[in-house]
C-alpha cells in the first residue's frame, strides 16, 4: 500500500533550522500551481493514469495517493510539520485526540499483554486504557508516575508489560512524570513509553528527545489553538513504529479530514508565539489565585510550592496555561465561581485563544472511578482553568469579582 512520505524535514536542510522556521516551512515548498499557501485536497479518491498505475500503487511499487482514508496531501503537509516540531520520524493524524490515544497504544498491543498507566490522565484516556482494554484481554496496573519505585515495581511484577502510558503534565492536576527516568526503566523491561504531550506542545517539551518512543496530542487543544477543530496526532521516533500506527489507521479508518488538517497547519504557524504569551498569562493568573483567601491550593508547575516544580524546570521550557485550583469552601464555592464569571467561559476543552473554565469531577473526568479520583486528588472543590490570550488583568478582574461575591 502507499507509503506516506517521510517528513520533509528529513530530506530538506530544514532539520538544521530553528523551531519557528520549521513551523512555517516544514510543509514543503513546490506547492501545486505555484501556490504560496498549502492547498486543500478536498477529495475522497485519486485517479490512476492506467490500470497498471493503480496496481503499482496498491502493490507499494510506486509512491502516490490512492484514497483519502489511506493518505491525503493536505493531511501529509500537516503531518510533516508536526513530525519536524516533535523531531520524530513520522506523524499520523487522527480525527480526534482519543483516536490518537487508541492508535498510539493498540498499534503496539495484543490480548495477553500488560500495560502500566499513570494514575492521572484525561478521564476518557483512563477509561479506555483501563476499563475498555481489559475487555480485550489487555490488563493494566495504575501507578503513581511521580513514584519511580512504584513504576519499577509494576514493571518487575508484570514481565509481559509492553507499554507505559504517561501524561505529563497530567490533566487536570498537572502531576509530572520524570519522562527520561521512566523511559529508561521501560526500555530495560522491554516496553515502550507513550507520552501524551497535549498540555506542553513541542514548544515546551519534547518527550521523544527525553527518551519516549511515541508522543501524542489532542490537536483540539493548543496545536490547533482556535477552538474550531477536533483532532489528534501520533508522532513516533522510528520508521517501524510510524508504519505500524499508519497501518492501524488504515485498518480502523480514523484519519483527520483534509480541511481540519489545513486548519491545524494554520494553527501551527503561530504556535510558538501563542504558547509564549499563554505561558505568561497563565503564570500571572495562577499567582493571583494563589494569593486569594478563598482558594486553598493552586496546581501550577511554575509556582515554587508545586510538588513537581524542580522537575518542571528540568524537563519543560514553560508551564502552559492550563491548571487547577481548590476552592476552600467545597463544591458549592466551585459551582458559585463558575456561575459568576463573565469573561471566562464555562466549557470543557482547553488550549484555545480565550479562557475556558470547568469542573473536572462532574465534566471532563466524570468517567474516572471514584476511588481513582480520590487517588488523583480530583476532589469536588477542584476547578480547572485554561487561561487564554485576553489581557490577564481582565481575566483576573473577572475571577476576582466572582470570588468576592461568594
Ligand atoms: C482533550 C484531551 C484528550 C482527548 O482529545 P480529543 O481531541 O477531545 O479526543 C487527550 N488527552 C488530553 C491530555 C486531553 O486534554
Amino acid at each position: 500500500m502507499s507509503q506516506a512520505p517521510n517528513p520533509r524535514c528529513h530530506t530538506l536542510p530544514l532539520d538544521t533550522l530553528n523551531f519557528e522556521t520549521r513551523a512555517l516551512h516544514a510543509d514543503g515548498h513546490n506547492k501545486p500551481l505555484h501556490s504560496h499557501n498549502q492547498p486543500i485536497f478536498q477529495t475522497s479518491t485519486f485517479l490512476f493514469d492506467s490500470p497498471e498505475h493503480g496496481a503499482r500503487l496498491f502493490a507499494g511499487k510506486e509512491k502516490g495517493h490512492i484514497y483519502t482514508r489511506i493518505g491525503n496531501p493536505t493531511v501529509e503537509a500537516f503531518e510533516s510539520v508536526i513530525a519536524c516540531l516533535e523531531e520524530g520520524f513520522g506523524a499520523i493524524a487522527f480525527g480526534s485526540g482519543m483516536a490518537a490515544v487508541h492508535a498510539a497504544t493498540l498499534s503496539f498491543l495484543q490480548g495477553g499483554d500488560h500495560i502500566v498507566v499513570g494514575d492521572t490522565l484525561y478521564g476518557p484516556s483512563t477509561h479506555l486504557l483501563v476499563d475498555v482494554y481489559a475487555k480485550w484481554g489487555i490488563a493494566s496496573t495504575v501507578v503513581d508516575p511521580a513514584n519511580l519505585a512504584a513504576v519499577q515495581e509494576a514493571l518487575t511484577q508484570h514481565p509481559n508489560t509492553k507499554l507505559v502510558y504517561l501524561e505529563s503534565p497530567a490533566n487536570p492536576t498537572n502531576k509530572l512524570s520524570d519522562i527520561r527516568a521512566i523511559a529508561e526503566m521501560s526500555h530495560r523491561a522491554g516496553a515502550i513509553t507513550v507520552v501524551d504531550n497535549t498540555f506542553m506542545t513541542p514548544v515546551f517539551q519534547q518527550p521523544l528527545k527525553l527518551g519516549a518512543d511515541v508522543v501524542l496530542h489532542s490537536l483540539t487543544k493548543y496545536l490547533n489553538g482556535h477552538g474550531d477543530v477536533v483532532g489528534g496526532v501520533v508522532v513516533c521516533k522510528t520508521a517501524e513504529h510510524a508504519q505500524r500506527v499508519r497501518n492501524f489507521r488504515k485498518d480502523t479508518g480514523g484519519i483527520l479530514a483534509p480541511f481540519d488538517s489545513w486548519l491545524v497547519l494554520r494553527g501551527l504557524r503561530t504556535l510558538k508565539v501563542r504558547m509564549e504569551q499563554l505561558n505568561k498569562n497563565g503564570l500571572v493568573v495562577a499567582q493571583f489565585l494563589h494569593s486569594h483567601p478563598k482558594i486553598s491550593k493552586v496546581m501550577h508547575p511554575g509556582l515554587p510550592d508545586f510538588p513537581g516544580h524542580e522537575l518542571a524546570l528540568r524537563q519543560m521550557k514553560g508551564f502552559g496555561s492550563t491548571f487547577s485550583f481548590l476552592m476552600k469552601d467545597g463544591y458549592e464555592a466551585a459551582k458559585g465561581l463558575l456561575e459568576r464569571v463573565h469573561i471566562c467561559s464555562v466549557g470543557v476543552s482547553l488550549g484555545g485563544v480565550d479562557t475556558l473554565i470547568e469542573h473536572p469531577a462532574s465534566m471532563t473526568h466524570a468517567s474516572v472511578p471514584e476511588a481513582l479520583m480520590a487517588k488523583q486528588g480530583l476532589t469536588r472543590n477542584l476547578v480547572r482553568i485554561s487561561v487564554g490570550l485576553e489581557d490577564p488583568a481582565d481575566i483576573i478582574a473577572d475571577l476576582k469579582q466572582a470570588l468576592d461575591q461568594l
